[in-house]
């Protein structure tokens, strides 16, 4: 068992950084976590405070119910990963593996047991005898996973394991690592910039902005319930289509208008705009390029223009100037809609995505 407490935690660096702010959670043994946000959002340092290398400036992190501020990362019970390896170069990689049982002086047949166990898993059992530069990058990082499954530890730490291998490896690692996840039943919490990779591997995801956290959630409810227009942006790519609008209520119906065009929402929707007093109100209108319905038609003041149009085989990007704004349609590769061409543009009434105009939170 192993589950981990994190209460109030906070980071501020000597120079008056405070990198995390109040972060507050619990996680479950077996979760996959993923922490996920933009450069300098203060995840490696979250991570590092989970690992004892980094010091613990406000708060209280437990591992298993016993608190863990003052105790060496060495006797935490947690393995970490990094984005550069860390292998030793003049070490074989079975030695590489091994390093870390010898220094515990775990008896040799035990530490053979476990390197070949783990080799076994990862598919390392032909380049043992190798040295890490021998290796390519995927390979590498392999052995730096191997290095940490031998220990076999409470809790895997993994800092961007993947971003020095090439687009095509990094797919291929993931996948490994969930498998090695389903495999060991074990805690993984796992740091990315990388919303893909978030949304793939996590069973839970921590999105992260300016140290605070901005929503915990399952990857399902971060793409269908975000909390406020930030989680909305970064979860999804092409990311979701923002509109600075106004609600207002005529003739007892709640619409959305946007520059004179007007967007319809359903029932469920107006009555709870209505009730909120959101009734005559700015609005952000969110909405996936999914779920925009796109049709090709004669220039008029309210139709949009195709300035760009990506085409992906499976599926077509559309760029569409909207009056002040550029929305991004994903649309069927056989609609035949061209740069140039003049579309009327509606919304799926029931995908649409509110936040309030001031404060980004989400509405509904
Ligand atoms: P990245 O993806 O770029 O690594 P991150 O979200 O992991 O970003 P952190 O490395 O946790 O971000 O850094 C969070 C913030 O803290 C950054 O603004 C960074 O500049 C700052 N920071 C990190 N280490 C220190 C330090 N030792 N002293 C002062 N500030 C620091």
């Amino acid at each position: 068992m192993s589950s981990l407490k994190m209460i109030n935690l906070n980071k501020v660096y000597p120079n008056g950084f405070h990198a995390v702010k109040n972060l507050n959670l619990e996680i479950k043994d077996n979760e996959f976590i993923v922490f996920v946000g933009p450069s300098g959002c203060g995840k490696s340092t979250a991570l590092r405070m989970i690992a004892g290398l980094e010091e613990i400036t406000e708060g209280e992190l437990l591992i298993d119910g016993e608190i863990m501020n003052d105790v060496s990362p060495k006797d935490r019970d947690i393995a970490m990963v990094f984005q550069n390896y860390a292998l030793y170069p003049h070490m074989t990689n079975y030695e590489n593996m091994a390093f870390g049982l010898k220094l515990r002086k775990m008896p040799k047949d035990e530490i053979d047991k476990r390197v070949q166990e783990a080799a076994e898993i990862l598919g390392l059992r032909p380049i043992l005898k190798n040295k890490p530069k021998q290796l390519s990058g995927g390979q590498r990082q392999r052995v730096a996973l191997g290095r940490a499954i031998v220990r076999n530890p409470k809790v895997f730490l993994m800092d961007e394991p993947l971003s020095n291998l090439d687009a095509k490896l990094r797919v291929q690692t993931r996948a490994e690592i969930s498998k090695l996840h389903h495999r060991l039943k074990t805690t993984f919490i796992y740091v990315t910039h990388d919303q893909t990779e978030a949304m793939t591997m996590g069973t839970r995801i921590v999105v992260l902005k300016d140290g605070k956290v901005m929503q915990v959630d399952s990857p399902t409810n971060l793409y269908e319930k975000p909390e406020n227009k930030f989680v909305g942006g970064f979860i999804g790519s092409p990311q979701m289509n923002f509109i600075e609008g106004k609600s207002l209520e005529k003739d007892g119906e709640v619409g959305l208008v946007y520059e004179g065009i007007s967007f319809a929402i359903d029932k469920e929707r107006q009555e709870a705009l209505r009730k909120m007093g959101y009734s005559n109100k700015e609005i952000i209108i969110g909405i996936r390029p999914e779920h925009l319905n796109v049709e090709k038609t004669e220039k008029s003041g309210d139709t949009g223009l195709v300035e760009v149009t990506e085409l992906l085989g499976s599926e077509t990007y559309l760029f569409i100037k909207l009056k002040k704004a550029t929305l991004v349609a994903r649309v069927e590769p056989q609609l035949e809609i061209q740069v140039g061409d003049h579309v009327k543009v509606g919304m799926k009434a029931h995908k649409v995505h509110l936040f309030d105009g001031e404060t980004e939170e989400s509405i509904l």
